[in-house]
């Protein structure tokens, strides 16, 4: 399980409703707190909720999509 923290920036199977699809983590825990990047809306999924949801996390300026998120050499 990946571990989220604060100001990770993530996406999510679907985009706000604003048509951008880019949120920043404000808070974590039980429940997670989001920003919509496009129009600065803040929003609560439960944890469950947001791990069935989130897509991709931004790690060092590249999208990883978390369903195949695996070091990279790690091809056969
Ligand atoms: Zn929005």
């Amino acid at each position: 399980m990946l571990y989220y923290k604060v100001g990770d920036q993530v996406t999510l199977k679907k985009g706000h409703p604003c048509g951008e699809n880019h949120w920043e983590i404000l808070r974590t825990g039980v429940d997670i707190k989001l920003k919509c990047m496009g129009c600065e809306r803040q929003i609560w999924l439960t944890r469950i909720e947001f791990e069935k949801r989130v897509r991709k996390i931004l790690v060092e300026d590249k999208w990883i999509s978390i369903v195949h998120h695996k070091p990279e050499d790690s091809a056969e």
